[in-house]
């Protein structure tokens, strides 16, 4: 038993910039396992981001090209368990045994070991025996090497012998990919509003995104609707934390940003340029219109701007409104992710 997962692959794992090199150095070890200069390796990240999805993958990918090497993907938590109680059942040797004859070592969450000495001292021992003969071991951890109180300086010497890659909060663009793959696995479709809806408003993590996918399903069904940004509205409201959180300037900040591709720092900068200044302008009026803030301070959280520079682009947008009906549309749009 591998104790692998064959639903996690290559295939359904969307790359973004949030997990590029993690996954990019993934695929160079399931293709050459034992065989780069990534040994060990170490892939950390917060939760839901995907690192048990990317460790299995690798996992998968390697048992299913290569016969006759031996995979095995473990959890810490599993190993500690198996080690306890081969002391218990004085089978220490026939444990060490077992995955010293391994070919590829995937061992998930290694900040479990904190603080398990024992467990530390026999782990150490076979990843040295792995690695000298240049069998390839995978590790994850939610946070970077450095920061593993309580795990003993010679295993984090040799985490990082190999490659460390991080796995971040997936970005926009990726949420809208990750989204749409998990909704067509499903065989449903949904319109792209409820999608960008979606992405918007949930920003944390993958799981949680998947979370609110089969929750609004069985919303879906349950109530015989149709999935719309209503229904979406709906549920969210019941499991996501940024829905009918306090709109602040900050959050304003960040649905305008992702929505025109621009960056934060774009908003606050003085640049002229037309992709910035429409976007700018309009985060300032929603400000005004979420916030109690005065314009003094509006302006002030957009680069130091007076507060006549925020009359103005609130004049702005309103001029281009009685102009352009498609400055109303983006406006309920936007505001769409507020409510
Ligand atoms: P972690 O181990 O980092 O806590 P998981 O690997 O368990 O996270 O991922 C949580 C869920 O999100 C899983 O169902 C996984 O398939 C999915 N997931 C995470 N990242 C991606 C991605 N880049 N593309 C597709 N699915 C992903
Ligand atoms: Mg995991």
């Amino acid at each position: 038993d591998t104790y692998l997962n064959p639903n996690y692959s290559f295939d359904n794992f969307i790359e973004g910039d949030c997990n590029r090199l993690a996954r990019s150095a993934g695929f160079a070890v399931a293709q050459r396992p034992g065989l780069t200069s990534f040994n060990p390796l170490m892939m950390y990240g917060g939760v839901g981001l995907g690192k048990t999805h990317l460790v299995q993958a690798i996992g998968n990918y390697i048992m299913n090209h290569f016969e006759n090497k031996l995979v095995l993907y473990v959890s810490s938590e599993k190993f500690t368990n198996q080690f306890i109680n081969s002391i218990k059942n004085n089978t220490l040797q026939d444990f060490t045994d077992f995955y010293m004859k391994v070919d590829v070592l995937a061992i998930d969450d290694v900040q479990f070991l904190s603080g398990k000495e024992k467990t530390q001292d026999t782990f150490f021992h076979i990843f040295n025996h792995l690695h000298q003969l240049g069998k390839q071991i995978i590790m994850t951890s939610d946070r970077p090497p450095r920061e593993l109180q309580g795990l003993q300086d010679r295993l984090l010497s040799r985490f990082k012998w190999g490659l460390t890659a991080d796995l971040q909060t997936p970005d926009f663009e990726t949420r809208i990919a990750i989204i749409q793959k998990k909704i067509q696995s499903e065989g449903i479709s949904i319109d792209y509003d409820v999608i960008e809806y979606i992405a918007h408003s949930v920003n944390s993590n993958v799981r949680e995104l998947e979370g609110v996918i089969v929750s609004l399903m069985a919303q879906a069904s349950l109530t015989r609707r149709e999935i719309d940004v209503e229904l979406a509205k709906n549920t969210l409201r019941n499991i996501v934390m940024n829905v009918d959180k306090e709109v602040t300037i900050d959050t304003i900040q960040e649905v305008i940003a992702d929505f025109f591709q621009v960056t934060i720092a774009d908003l606050k900068s003085k640049s002229r340029k037309k992709e910035v200044v429409y976007p700018r302008q309009l985060a300032m009026f929603l400000a005004k219109e979420y916030t109690d803030l005065p314009l003094k301070s509006i302006g002030y959280h957009f680069g130091g701007r007076d507060h006549s520079t925020v009359i103005h682009s609130i004049q702005s947008i309103n001029l281009l409104m009685d102009e352009t009906p498609d400055v109303e549309e983006t406006l309920q749009k936007l505001r769409s992710y507020f409510k």
